[in-house]
């Protein structure tokens, strides 16, 4: 028997009505694996792809809270377990009006593949809440935390399922929703990652998934002989994704030209400074404003209500959110001269848009494996935690360079075609054989 897409495709989109995000994330993943399914039949006997796509299971929960007008509001809370066969469950957390079951299956699916990639042992999550902490005030968002930890608390656990942020969720909820399950629990564990550094945080760790991308391009960019000095980069995003690859771009003499958020987008021809992205990153992380406030402290060229990818550039790096390059936005990219796609967010590229960007050959890197590096010191935090120590930061980012390094050498060995590199189909490739590996070993379940 051999596997074919569209059936399987047909039948996943049939158990799972409504789920355009998720259907999305597994199509690109089975468009690359089934052939690799297919040359391995030990894999399709045992309906590998079918139990991959299937989540151990879904917590779905009411968050009841009280607004700072004594108004009571009523929010949606989730909690996908996805796979557990590498290790306890792990996966982030995310705040935002726009989060479905869709988009956290889509982003749980993912994380299956990421955490394997990171050669730690990590099982796939995601969760999350429709509650928007956008105007909220400070302690509406901790009676939302700590609300949404009154049920969460029960289902998780430093050796079960092990949530950290995304999208709306930074160190001050991750704070709040930490000391929560330390009341509820009277237990003080790694239960959380990407906590504060007094309570059993772990140095890197808000950089990780910034830094981790720009050492994925480094080391694409060093196989074609090539380095990050002097590249034009069009950055996308101007939360912690965003602000920590500029940093890093900077650091190694990259030109960093844009950042965006949902107001608009920066263009700086010659670079940010560092003035710059220092207010940048105080203005994001103190909730200060968008990116207009840039445009009147420097002058900065601001463009309301635009996304930059029609800036030209050597490389990209969208590191706001899914499918938000499109495909006219890939067009006009591979137009202006852009020749490397490095993906900071998870899923930002469409379909449509990825499928010019593999005709085109350029180095395309997949979020799965270019933005490990944020839930891969999570890892090593959950290590630290175990071991009861914090590692010096030179040490934490001396790992994240070489775990960086090790996802960059398994995505090579498994999508080399010719002389260029399938980077989404090594990932995949890569990234399934442990998992499906340990679910062999474990016989039917
Ligand atoms: N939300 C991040 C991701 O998409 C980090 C997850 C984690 O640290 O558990 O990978």
């Amino acid at each position: 028997m051999t596997m074919h897409l569209d059936s399987f495709m047909a039948g996943l989109i049939r158990r799972n009505p409504g789920q355009p995000e998720f259907h999305q994330a597994v199509c690109e993943v089975a468009e690359t694996l089934i052939p690799y399914i297919n040359a391995h039949p030990v894999y399709e006997r045992a309906c590998i792809l079918e139990r991959l796509t299937e989540p151990d299971r879904i917590v779905i929960f009411r968050v009841c809270w009280e607004d700072d007008a004594g108004n009571v509001r009523v929010n949606r809370g989730y909690r996908v377990q996805f796979n557990n066969a590498i290790g306890p469950y792990k996966g982030g957390l995310r705040f935002d009006k726009s989060v479905s079951l869709s988009i956290l299956k889509f982003l749980g699916f993912e994380q299956i593949f990421k955490n394997s990639l990171t050669t730690l042992p990590m099982g796939g999550a995601k969760g999350g809440s429709d509650f928007n902490p956008k105007g909220k005030s400070d302690r509406e968002v901790m009676r939302f935390c700590q609300a949404f930890m009154s049920e969460l608390y029960r289902h998780i656990g430093k050796d079960v399922d092990v949530p950290a942020g995304d999208i709306g969720v930074g160190t001050r909820e991750i704070s709040y929703l930490f000391g929560q399950y330390k009341r509820l629990r009277n237990e003080f564990t790694g239960v959380l990652t990407g906590k504060g550094l007094a309570f059993g945080g772990s140095p890197v760790r808000t950089e990780a998934t910034g830094y981790g991308c720009v050492y994925f391009a480094r080391e694409m960019l060093a196989r074609q002989h090539e380095g990050l000095e002097g590249k034009r980069c069009v950055v996308s995003g101007a939360g912690n994704v965003a602000q920590y690859a500029a940093q890093k771009l900077m650091q190694e003499g990259a030109k960093v030209l844009t950042l965006s958020d949902r107001s608009g987008y920066i263009f700086e021809p010659e670079g940010l400074t560092e003035e710059e992205l220092a207010f940048i990153i105080d203005l994001k992380t103190n909730r200060r404003g968008d990116l207009s406030e840039v445009a009147k402290e420097f002058g900065t060229d601001y463009f309301p209500g635009e996304k930059p990818w029609g800036v030209p550039c050597d490389m990209a790096f969208p590191c706001a959110t899914q499918n938000e390059i499109e495909e006219e936005d890939a067009r006009r990219l591979l137009a202006n001269g852009c020749r490397a796609v490095v993906e900071g967010a998870n899923m930002p590229t469409t379909r449509e848009a990825l499928r010019h960007f593999r005709a085109a050959r350029i180095l395309f890197a997949p979020g799965k494996a270019a933005n490990a590096g944020g839930v891969a010191i999570s890892g090593l935090e959950m290590t630290q935690n175990s071991m009861r120590l914090t590692w010096p930061r030179e040490e934490v980012d001396r790992q994240l360079q070489q775990i960086m390094k090790r996802i960059h050498e398994q995505c090579v060995a498994h999508g080399q075609e010719d002389s260029w590199v399938d980077y989404v189909k090594g990932a995949n490739i890569a990234g399934f054989i442990k998992v499906a590996g340990a679910m062999l070993a474990y016989g039917i379940l």
